[in-house]
């Protein structure tokens, strides 16, 4: 590809950015960030420090914590992406808990968490040649990305793709849990006063319901490639 372009995915809970956005950038040879890990992993920062539990969430505790969260991407190359440090810890397994699943959205509402996890996403992206994939990032982290993709699929699909996930891993988990998660954790999304969930005006929507992996990742390759060259 000719020129090095801003790529943002956005999208519905468990629709498969990640997973689209990590194969695309091994392809073209672009960098990869999942913003998701970084609103994860404040999380359980939130979550080790007894910040929130079941029964509370100390949203002023956690604000004044803030400057003690180093969030860092270590890039894995067996894995061939970078895996979410917090304080220098890899916390790449416990940040992908039904736990931290059924908090992060409540953390994600917060100013001052975003704020800081956003000025850190626009570094990273200055120079260009990035696929990042989270909520806000045609939005608000970069509104001249050049390709912009927003990804949606039926609730029950996602949940399905994502209970299949936990499941391999070993997590005990029931299908309606991950159901309730993914739309508890749309309507937070969608309706949060700070950068809510929407699709750019300039995105491509892409409904993933009936389509493979493969279809989708060649329809967003052919439209990377076009983007680039057309620059
Ligand atoms: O992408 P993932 O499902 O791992 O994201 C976890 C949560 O983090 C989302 O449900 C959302 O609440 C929050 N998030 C966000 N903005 C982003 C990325 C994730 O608010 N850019």
């Amino acid at each position: 590809m000719s020129k090095k372009i801003t790529i943002a995915i956005d999208g519905f809970s468990s629709t498969g950015k990640s997973t689209l956005a990590k194969q695309l950038a091994k392809e073209i040879g672009y960098v990869y960030v999942d913003t998701g890990a970084m609103y994860r992993a404040v999380t359980f920062f939130a979550m080790q420090n007894g910040f929130v539990d079941n029964t509370k969430f100390d949203k002023e505790s956690l604000i004044n914590s803030l400057s003690h969260v180093n969030l860092k991407f270590v890039y894995n190359p067996d894995l061939g992406f970078g895996e979410m440090y917090l304080n220098d810890v890899n916390v790449e397994k416990e940040i992908r808990t039904i736990e931290v699943s059924n908090f992060v959205s409540k953390i994600a509402e917060v100013s001052q968490v975003r704020a800081k996890l956003v000025e850190q996403q626009k570094e990273m992206g200055k120079g260009k040649g990035i696929v990042m994939d989270g909520r806000d990032i045609g939005t608000v982290v970069f509104p001249d990305a050049e390709l912009k993709i927003f990804m949606t699929a039926s609730p029950e699909v996602r949940a399905k793709r994502r209970f299949d996930e936990l499941k391999e891993k070993g997590q005990n988990v029931t299908f309606d849990e991950v159901l309730k998660n993914v739309q508890e954790r749309d309507y937070i999304d969608t309706h949060r006063e700070d950068s809510p969930l929407v699709k750019a005006i300039d995105a491509i929507e892409i409904d993933n319901s009936n389509l493979s992996r493969e279809e989708q990742f060649q329809k967003v390759l052919q439209l990377a490639k076009i983007t680039s060259k057309s620059l």
